[in-house]
């Protein structure tokens, strides 16, 4: 399949992996948004949060991962935003669940 994450996934395409099990790694974004800016994502494919909607223990492992993320990152004391973007109208751009970990500054207060 070509999928972007997948090729992280597999090793061919690098990245700066922050934390890897057996379901999941967390990665660096490329274009970070902020100070700390990790994306955590499922080593299986799934397109977005839509189509893992079946894999709640999967889901909760990966948020389980984000905040312990936040915590490893040093952002966990003064709060942080976990973003997932579905779709067209959720401006997502790789076509690959992901759960965006951002801190180390004041988010804005908008939702979009
Ligand atoms: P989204 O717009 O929610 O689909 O987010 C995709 C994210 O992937 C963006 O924040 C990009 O900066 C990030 N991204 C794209 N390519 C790479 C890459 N090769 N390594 C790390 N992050 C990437």
């Amino acid at each position: 399949m070509d999928c972007l994450f997948c090729k992280i996934v597999s090793g061919e395409i690098p990245s700066t992996i922050v934390y890897q099990d057996e379901d999941c790694v967390a990665f660096r974004d490329i274009n970070p948004q902020a100070p700390t800016h990790v994306l955590v994502i499922p080593r299986q494919h799934f397109a977005s949060l839509s189509e893992a909607a079946q894999n709640p223990a999967l889901l909760g492992h990966l948020l389980s991962v984000c905040a312990g993320i936040a915590k490893a990152e040093g952002i966990a004391e003064d709060g942080y935003r976990v973003v997932t973007n579905i779709g067209t109208n959720g401006a997502q751009s790789v076509k690959h669940l992901h759960f965006h970990v951002l801190g180390g500054r004041k988010m804005t207060e908008e939702m979009a």
